[in-house]
This record gives C-alpha cells, structure tokens and sequence, in this order.
C-alpha cells in the first residue's frame, strides 16, 4: 500500500469509529489470509541491562543509576528449557549493548541453544554490533535479528539520542542483517518526544521499502532518571491505528503485540491483536532480573512463573478467538 500522506493522517487523527473499524477490520482479514487465526509466541529473554549507550528515553541508558546485571549461558539455557517445555519455538535474546558479550561468548551461547533446542529459532536483538560480528552469529545459528530503527527521520534521530550515535550506522546495520540473510525486525516507538505526523509517516515509508520481515512497535513510556522523564507517553489508540497500517502496508510482516502496550492499557495486547498484530512475547527471564530491566516505567511484570504468563497469555488470546500454536510462526 503506498499511502498518500493526506490519507495517512486522516487515518491517524479521525473521530469517525466507522473509518478506524474499517481499518482494524481490514488489517485483520490481511493477517488471516496469510497465517490463519494464529498468534505465535515467542520466549523473551533480557540477558543484560549493561549498555554503553546514552539513548536519552531509556531507562538502562549509561548514564542512568540502575543495578546492572547479566546472565550466564546456564541461565539463559535454563529460560530456554523451561520455555520449550512451555511451547516455546522461538527465543528472544535482548539486551543492552554489553561488551561482555562478545561474539565468541555469544556464538557459543547461539550454538548452544541450537544444539539443545534444534527446532527453535533464535532471534537476537542486542544493538549494532559490526558486519563481521553478524556474520559470526548467523554462522552459529541465529535466525533473526530485531533492530528498532526507532526513527527514518535524521533530525528526529539526533534529537532522541546524543551525538556519538549514528542514524547512519544504525540504518546500515538493517542493510547488513538483510544481507547476511537474517530474518529483520525493524520499528519505532508511537510518541517520542518531537515526534510528527512527517515522521511518522517517514517511518511507514521505510517500512514499505525495507520490506522487514518483523516490526516492533510500542508506545513511548517515561522512564525515571532520563532526560524524557517528565516527558507524556504516547497514544494506545495512535499505536493500534499505526499497527493496522504496517499490516496493510505488509500483510505477511510479523507484528508483536509489545509489552509496552500491555503496560499502558490491561487489554494493550488483545487490542493489538484485534488491529493486525500476530505475535506475543512473554517474559522467560528469571523472576529477579525482570524488574532490573527497566527500560521503562511501570513495564509489565506479572512477577509470576513463566509457565503462569504462557498459561495466562494463551488464555487471553483463546478468548479473542485466536490460536497459539507450539510452533516457530516464521515469515510466510
Ligand atoms: N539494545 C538493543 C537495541 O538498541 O536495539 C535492544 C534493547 S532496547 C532497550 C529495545 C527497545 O526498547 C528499543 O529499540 C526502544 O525502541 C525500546 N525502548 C527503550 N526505551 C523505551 C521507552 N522509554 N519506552 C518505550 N520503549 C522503549
């Protein structure tokens, strides 16, 4: 779909109910076109809240005063272990950029899980790192690799985040994991601060263009002790319209339901659901580091087991009429 930006900002500023539900409508009869009433899960494992970077609206950023942590390969294999016991065929590995992963330990923690789980598919998204160290981690078994871009527009890069990091390097770094042959998750978050309707729509430009195979979207959330602290979070109603215009723009995309909007609304996910999306990622990390990988405030952390979120999420999405399959749900 290759949207005029008049038509793009009607849809993002209309009252008219009948418009908006024209467009969930539509994005959802794309979505079951290409993968049926399926919702596919995939395991998150956040395994390091160190970062050498300063974005100024996260909250694991450098300069901010949080307890860092990292897991060890055990306790990462042991997530693994018990999310595919739970269904589990993809696991998420995230974290801040820590030089401690280096490709050496993290290409024995990739092959390791490979080893262990071969019918699962590892999705990295760990930051930039060089063409080479992609290389290396899609040699040892990574399939996929999640690279917000966070913004297609330059100035509005330069103004979420401090002046060593790179527009330019961010967006090769996509270009690289495309090429490498990574399945790519590109995205935004709705709301940072100065963003625009021209942004916006920038964004969906991109996206139309890139062609990722995934994208992440979320509202923007303050989190305490950033430069965006006082700063307001973005719309859920902006994120659903915006998830319903990547799915038309893409209908075979990958297309979480974040924790995010989990976070900002109690049905934030089956919202979601309902505007296009087909994907949900519960928490496999352990119970006493969730709260420590606090990008934002208030992120939603049941706290409780993972077989209790897997449990809890499957039930919320057979309630809206959808399935999750025990299946690695990759690109159509
Ligand atoms: N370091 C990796 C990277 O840069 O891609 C992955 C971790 S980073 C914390 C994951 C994503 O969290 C970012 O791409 C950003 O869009 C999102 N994020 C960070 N701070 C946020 C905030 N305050 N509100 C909403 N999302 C946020």
């Amino acid at each position: 779909m290759n949207m005029l930006s008049s038509d793009f900002e009607r849809l993002l500023t209309t009252s008219d109910p009948t418009i908006v539900d024209n467009l969930f409508a539509e994005a959802c009869r794309l979505r079951d076109e290409v993968y049926g009433r399926n919702v596919f899960m995939r395991g998150l494992i956040e395994i390091s809240n160190h970062c050498k970077n300063d974005c100024l609206y996260c909250g694991i950023r450098r300069s901010n005063s949080c307890h860092r942590y990292r897991l060890t390969k055990e306790q990462i294999l042991d997530c693994c272990r018990t999310g595919h016991e739970l269904g589990f065929r993809t696991f998420v590995l995230q974290g801040g950029e820590d030089a401690w992963f280096t490709d050496e330990r993290m290409c024995d923690i990739v092959r390791s899980i490979k080893a262990a789980f071969p019918d699962c598919a590892v999705t990295l998204s760990l930051g930039e790192r060089g063409r080479e160290s992609f290389a290396l981690l899609k040699e040892a078994g990574a399939d996929r690799y999640l690279l917000r871009h966070e913004t297609a527009d330059r100035d509005h890069y330069g103004r979420l985040h401090p002046s060593e990091m790179s527009f330019d390097h961010r967006m090769q770094c996509l270009q690289d994991l495309r090429k490498l042959g990574y399945q790519v998750g590109c995205g935004f978050m709705v709301g940072s601060p100065f963003q625009t309707i021209e942004t916006l729509k920038k964004d969906i430009d991109f996206i139309a263009e890139f062609r990722p195979e995934m994208v992440g979207i979320g509202p923007f959330i303050p989190a305490d002790g950033t430069p965006f602290e006082h700063e307001k979070a973005g719309s859920v109603e902006l994120t659903l319209r915006l998830l319903a215009i990547i799915r038309i723009t893409l209908p075979h995309v990958l297309l979480p339901a974040t924790s995010a909007l989990g976070t900002m609304h109690p049905k934030g996910r089956e919202l979601a659901i309902r505007a296009g999306a087909n994907v949900v990622m519960p928490n496999l990390s352990p119970q006493d580091t969730r709260a420590l990988y606090s990008i934002y405030n208030n992120k939603l952390s049941t706290g409780s087991e993972a077989a209790e979120s897997a449990a809890d999420i499957r039930a919320r999405m057979k309630a809206i009429g959808m399935d999750v399959p025990v299946d690695r749900g990759d690109h159509a």
